[in-house]
């Protein structure tokens, strides 16, 4: 097997493209807006429509169960609950935490010569207001994000990383995707690009490594050794 430093190395050199999910690598998006309020709040507005509330929606702490049972519903619910998570996640990106070494990642990548785009299950409208914010958004080729209701669409269905590698001008394996879900590597092996596990909770690193991702790392500031290729030797 593959020593998972070499791996990194290998998969990071043969990637013109980085794909950076969102909420984990770059921020964590529900660090000052708690997902569970969030979810809470969106399950009040599904029952402000009259619909009751069954199976693991009813009390997850993941907003995105929540719009996925809408989704089960009808169109005009799965609108409704989309509506209002973005509206939350556009106020939650003000406040949220931003993610250790994230930027250093993202500066040393632009400076390596390569195209970065973010591709999150996030409202687009919010990744981009926490790029502007935080001054990362003029690095960034790409931002893709939620722009329409149906859950499907999302990750780990490949269809929005499709919408990155189109947007890159890019082949999907020289791309490469950082995310720190199953549903990131997942969505990466469908759409035929390489992954990169974020491991930052406990037991998540074995699981990626069970689903396939390339690489593994815990520290985003891991990757930035392996993004110095394009810098002169004496730089
Ligand atoms: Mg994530």
């Amino acid at each position: 097997m593959t020593p998972p430093r070499t791996a990194l190395a290998e998969v990071l050199a043969r990637s013109r493209y980085l794909l950076f999910d969102f909420d984990g690598p770059i921020c964590g998006i529900f660090s000052g807006l708690p997902a569970p309020t969030i979810a809470a709040h969106l399950r009040d507005l599904v029952t402000a429509e009259g619909v009751k509330i069954t199976g693991v929606a009813a009390t997850s702490g993941d907003p995105f169960d929540v719009l996925r049972y809408a989704a089960t519903i009808s169109p005009d619910l799965t609108q409704t609950v989309a509506d209002g998570l973005r509206a939350v996640e556009l106020r939650a990106v003000e406040v949220a935490d931003a993610t250790p070494h994230a930027r250093q990642v993202i500066e040393a990548a632009h400076n390596d010569g390569r195209a970065i785009a973010a591709v999150s299950n996030n409202s687009r409208q919010a990744v981009a207001r926490y790029l502007t914010t935080a001054g990362l958004a003029p690095l960034f080729t790409a931002i893709i994000g939620r722009t329409e209701p149906d859950p499907r669409l999302l990750k780990p269905d490949p269809h929005l990383i499709g919408q990155a590698v189109k947007e890159l001008s890019a082949a999907p394996a020289d791309c490469v995707l950082i995310g720190d879900s199953l549903s990131d590597i997942e969505a990466a092996h469908n759409a035929g690009t390489p992954s990169i596990g974020y491991a930052n909770k406990p037991g998540k690193l074995e699981r990626f490594t069970t689903v396939g991702a390339d690489a593994v790392i815990t520290d985003m500031a891991e990757l930035i050794p392996h993004l110095t290729r394009r810098q002169p030797a004496t730089d």
